[in-house]
């Protein structure tokens, strides 16, 4: 079995006598096995982003671009392989591989920018003879973790900007799925980038721990499950570290009495069963408001549940692939007993699903539940996979009161044709990113991306301006050049205009 190694320094390196299986989840078979690094390993390659960090830093701004900008068309030369290798390990089909290649690959465009991205403020003459500016100077060495869902997008949401702002940067990608990350970042050396700038070390909690405990790594951007979101937030603050950490999910979407019916049943059948409902901004509660527009979208749903594509995520045309591993898909058939033992009521069942000649693979239908209430654990947590719930609710108000008084923030979504109901919910609603009549929004790479409540720790939204922000350190700089004949008092007073 060939093991897929490090990336440190610019070179391919074992370190770590541990290693993981990586699964094909299609098939229930493991090609390849990571590497699973040990503190050494670690220290190894932030001693090479910290060697790398002088020269990176004082690389004029727009020849770090220029690295981007090649990054950027290799990335879109191989998209064809990228997608191959996300679909292989994670398991979604190759069109939704391709789609969040694209989105990642917005975050170098936006990175291409820096020089415009990194202009300080000036004023001039803020006293006499005195002029004011800031400079948004890079942290140092920083690292990023990510989670399996998401293996190209989401570290692309990170290192591009980071890297392009001046820092040197250490990735510890997802275990589950890590060879399309390692292909793009050998990309990224293959655009020019200087060795380590960006080194990429596999591992699991060993790995991640010896990150935090680093004084050298300045900031921690996380992305994955809020309980170790919120371990990282608590552990990396305490070691001094800057640290966003999004955590995980439970979208609902409010569809009102005047809603465009079919138009939302379409938007809601992609943004709860795409991916297989493994994307922490997937649709996982429907609230209907009143009876009649949950008895008409149960209606519509069901045959088109029942009617999905199901198969290899690597075969063309399917709406949904399998689970990533054989305990995610344990899990989200454990969820579905509990909700049928709770009372809940099943329209369709996606336990035992099979696809012909793939009997080994981690494959869970569309499941559909009605009449589910706050206090059953189908409702209150994330279950990260193909399964809808609808919630009755009788007004907007209390749809509003339902989702605000969940623990999680990270999307939510209205149907509506009422201008009025969609600005007193996007107002009201206490969650980081709205659509209207737009199930999945996702911000753009100039706008950044984050939740509310438990689905983020920290202050900063990850990538955008908030990624600017969070990948620099603001310094305020005051200047004056006094007359060199003239002699000044000192002035004990605090000095004002
Ligand atoms: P996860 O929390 O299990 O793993 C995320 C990362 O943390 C991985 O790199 C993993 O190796 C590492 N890790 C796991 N256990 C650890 C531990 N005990 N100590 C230190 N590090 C540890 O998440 P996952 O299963 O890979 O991803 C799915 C989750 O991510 C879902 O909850 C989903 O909602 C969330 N997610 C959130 C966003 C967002 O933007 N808010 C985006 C994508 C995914």
């Amino acid at each position: 079995m060939s093991i897929l190694n490090h990336l440190i320094n610019g070179e391919l390196s074992a370190g770590g006598s541990r290693t993981a299986p990586v699964f094909n989840p299609s098939t229930g078979q493991a090609a390849r096995a990571v590497a699973l690094a040990d503190v050494a390993t670690v220290q190894q390659a932030i001693a090479a982003a910290q060697a790398a960090y002088p020269a990176w830093r004082n690389t004029p701004p727009a020849r770090r671009a220029q690295v981007m900008f090649r990054f950027k068309q290799l990335l879109e030369a191989n998209e064809q392989r990228i997608a191959q290798l996300i679909s292989e390990e994670h398991g979604k089909t190759l069109e939704d591989a391709a789609g969040e290649l694209k989105r990642g690959i917005e975050n170098v465009e936006y990175a291409c920018g820096v020089p415009e991205l990194l202009k300080g403020e000036y004023n001039r003459n803020v006293g006499p003879n005195i002029d004011a500016w800031s400079d948004f100077q890079p942290l140092g060495v920083v690292a990023g973790i990510t989670p399996f869902n998401f293996p190209a997008m989401v570290p692309l949401w990170m290192y591009p900007l980071a890297i392009a702002c001046g820092n040197t940067f250490i990735l510890k990608p997802s275990e589950r799925d890590p060879s399309s990350t390692l292909l793009i970042a050998q990309l990224l050396h293959e655009a020019g980038l200087p060795k380590g700038v960006l080194n990429v070390v596999h591992g699991d909690k060993e790995a991640v721990d010896a990150l935090i405990e680093s004084p050298d790594v300045k900031a921690l951007s996380f992305v994955g499950s809020t309980p170790i979101a919120e371990y990282i937030y608590s552990e990396g603050t305490k070691h001094g570290k800057r640290v966003q950490a999004l955590g995980g999910a439970k979208n609902h979407a409010v569809l009102m009495p005047d809603a465009d019916l079919d138009n939302a049943v379409s938007a809601l059948m992609g943004a709860a069963y795409g991916s297989c409902g493994e994307r922490c901004m997937a649709i996982s509660v429907a609230v209907c408001v009143g009876d009649q527009v949950a008895d008409a979208l149960i209606a519509k749903l069901t045959p088109q549940i029942q009617a999905l594509k199901i198969g290899a995520g690597t075969s063309c045309g399917l709406d949904m692939g399998p689970l990533v591993t054989a305990a995610a898909r344990d899990k989200v058939v454990g969820y579905i007993d509990d909700g049928v033992a709770a009372g809940a009521e099943l329209v369709v069942d996606g336990r035992g699903y099979r696809v012909a000649g793939h009997e080994g693979g981690y494959f869970v239908g569309g499941t559909l539940f009605d009449r589910v209430t706050p206090d059953m654990r189908i409702y209150q947590e994330e279950i990260f996979g193909p399964v809808l719930c609808v919630v009755r609710v009788n007004s907007l108000e209390e749809a509003i009161a339902l989702i605000n008084a969940h623990e999680y923030g990270n999307g939510t979504c209205i149907f509506t044709r009422d201008g009025e109901a969609a600005r007193l919910f996007a107002d009201l609603i206490e969650v980081g990113m709205v659509g209207i009549n737009v199930p999945l929004p996702v911000p753009v790479a100039y706008h950044s991306f984050g939740g509310w409540k438990r689905s983020l720790f920290g202050d900063l939204h990850a990538y955008g301006p908030d990624g600017v922000r969070f990948y620099t350190r603001r310094k305020a700089i005051t200047q004056r050049w006094p007359q060199r004949a003239s002699h000044e008092a000192s002035q004990f007073a605090f000095p004002s205009l």
